[in-house]
């Protein structure tokens, strides 16, 4: 993807939330939908060489959501079906073969929501490291992205607990009464707050933009305002105040993951299409 276009995209995504922000309290605001300019054909599977490119795929294995041989009850037919179609994600089963620490295993409802979520990210096209999804037994956090580097690339652990079911996207003054109702919208929220982290640990240029963005726009979000973060726990970052350019950047990643979640799955802004 071109710089300009990505650009744009980042530019799109600002007005986006301003016209959503302006009209956030109408009973049906009106949305544009987001103008994504280009996503590259390959972003997950990476550049196919020219032998590949002229032979038909093989026949999958595992069959894909909706056809014959899928069975939508059944969790492990849903991350096999994730694992098949994002060869960069590894959902993690959690039984005797597959686990990691404090795990638990996946309902088929949630990783039904996890393959709905990848499949409509707004960044996909910047989803292109390792992410490896964990379904977490505590309830610290609804959800959490922890960067790593493995040979020095940066690849990604994202974790999810109970507590998502009932984490609104925008956490915002509409959002009030909203942790009372378990909904998909919340679960995947979540997903797609923490899959923007994601996005900005494998590609840092896109929270530089989106900063420029805002400030071009003459926009600015701010943490703690009464339309996105107001109900967010802004005392994770106080330790970091003393450092005003880390404490900026972490409160605008912040920002810029709520935006891109409620983007996509705020009740309130959704209102008819969800
Ligand atoms: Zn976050």
């Amino acid at each position: 993807m071109h710089h300009a276009s990505r650009r744009i995209l980042a530019r799109g995504i600002v007005a986006t939330a301003v016209v959503l922000s302006v009209v956030g309290c109408a009973s049906q605001p009106h949305v544009e939908p987001l103008q994504i300019p280009t996503v590259p054909a390959q972003a997950f599977s990476g550049t196919l060489s020219s032998s590949e490119a002229v032979t038909p795929p093989p026949t999958p294995d595992v069959p894909s959501p909706g056809e014959p041989g899928f069975d939508p009850d059944d969790p492990e037919a849903w991350i096999a079906a994730i694992e098949e179609r994002w060869p960069n994600v590894d959902v993690v089963v959690c039984d005797a073969v597959e686990f990691a620490e404090e795990c638990v295993p996946w309902t088929a409802e949630e990783v039904q929501l996890l393959y709905e979520t990848l499949e409509e990210h707004i960044l996909s096209a910047y989803l292109d490291g390792p992410i490896r999804f964990v379904r977490d037994e505590r309830e610290p956090w609804h959800g959490q992205m922890i960067p790593h580097r493995t040979d020095g690339q940066p690849t990604s652990e994202i974790r999810v607990d109970d507590s998502a079911w009932h984490t609104p996207p925008g956490m915002g003054l509409l959002d009030t009464l909203d942790p009372l109702f378990r909904r998909s919208a919340h679960f995947q929220g979540v997903l797609a707050h923490e899959l923007a982290h994601a996005a900005v640990w494998f590609h840092p240029e896109l929270l530089e933009w989106w900063i420029e963005a805002q400030d071009a726009s003459g926009h600015d979000l701010e943490r703690g305002g009464w339309r996105l973060g107001l109900w967010y726990n802004w005392r994770v970052y106080e330790e970091c105040e003393d450092d005003p350019a880390l404490y900026e950047e972490l409160v605008e990643g912040e920002l810029f993951a709520m935006t891109i979640a409620a983007l996509m799955y705020d009740p309130w802004l959704n209102q008819g299409r969800r």
